[in-house]
């Protein structure tokens, strides 16, 4: 875990090559934290990085979407938790099935790495919803949140005009292909537009290091590439097998081409059987 301080009030812990990245905001009447990592282990760790920095109370909690890896340690800080009507639904679904006890004791068991640090999980749903944009105010800053889908249908933002910085969860994969299986790659490709269109210099990826609007256009740009040409190699009715292999996709290369394999698949059956994850 790495500690970068951003601006007077905020603050990214980033979560190296494995883990996703979490933020904080201190403001005059609290702190709002934003994402708190796969378990409560790293979110205790994460809260002790917070009070090296500040004794303020800790008043809110945004989770950028439901993925595991951003939501599993919000019982740690016993704050107000704040996300997206779609969040608090879909991590309601996963208590039924995916995330039920036995399928978390499973999981613990099949992978003993993880068996300690998720052994007290009581996984916290938000107190707070919202439909599409929500504010919290700490009393000398503002914070705005939006809904805007792609990643995930949940997928949100936190941005604070004051500095300029907007943390874009796993809208913005960094440095590595973006992870679409749960999404929609045309409505995250227009979720890339609308975060293009905010004034910010400070860009906080949900996976790897610090960056800004060029990480943002480069995605854009992968994406438009992906649509595009596997929309032309489905006209010219090339095999999904060629289509893997073909090199007009080289231009946006990023680390893990497994994902990237997986990307090509998931928008060829979206395409050819009108496949749709999301809304
Ligand atoms: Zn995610």
């Amino acid at each position: 875990m790495i500690l970068r301080r951003l601006s007077e009030s905020v603050y990214c812990i980033l979560g190296g090559e494995k883990e996703a990245n979490t933020g904080f905001v201190v403001g005059k009447n609290g702190v709002l934290v934003i994402d708190t990592t796969f378990s409560p282990y790293q979110a205790t760790l994460v809260l002790k990085v917070i009070r090296s920095v500040t004794q303020k109370p800790i008043k809110y909690v945004f989770n950028t979407h439901y993925h595991s890896d951003h939501t599993f340690g919000n019982q740690v800080f016993s704050a107000k938790v704040v996300a997206c009507r779609q969040c608090k639904q879909i991590m309601s679904n996963l208590l039924e099935k995916e995330w039920s006890k036995e399928s978390i004791q499973k999981f613990s068991e099949e992978n003993p790495e993880w068996k300690e640090k998720l052994a007290n999980l009581k996984i916290t749903l938000p107190d707070i919803t919202f439909d599409e944009q929500y504010e919290i105010d700490l009393g000398n800053l503002k914070v705005n949140l939006r809904h805007v889908g792609g990643h995930t249908m949940d997928s949100s933002v936190a941005y604070l005009p004051s500095s300029r910085v907007l943390f874009a969860g796993d809208l913005v994969f960094q440095g590595r292909y973006p992870y679409t299986k749960d999404g929609d790659v045309s409505r995250w490709l227009s979720a890339l537009k609308t975060l293009q269109q905010m004034d910010f210099k400070i860009l906080i990826p949900g996976h790897g290091f610090l960056c800004d609007r060029q990480e943002l256009d480069h995605l854009i740009g992968y994406f438009e590439n992906l649509l595009e040409n596997c929309k032309r190699f489905i006209q010219e009715n090339l095999p999904l097998t060629e289509i893997l292999k073909r090199n007009e996709f080289f231009r946006f290369a990023r680390r893990n081409v497994n994902r990237h394999q997986e990307n090509i698949r998931k928008v060829y059956f979206q395409l050819t059987q009108g496949e749709k994850v999301e809304n």
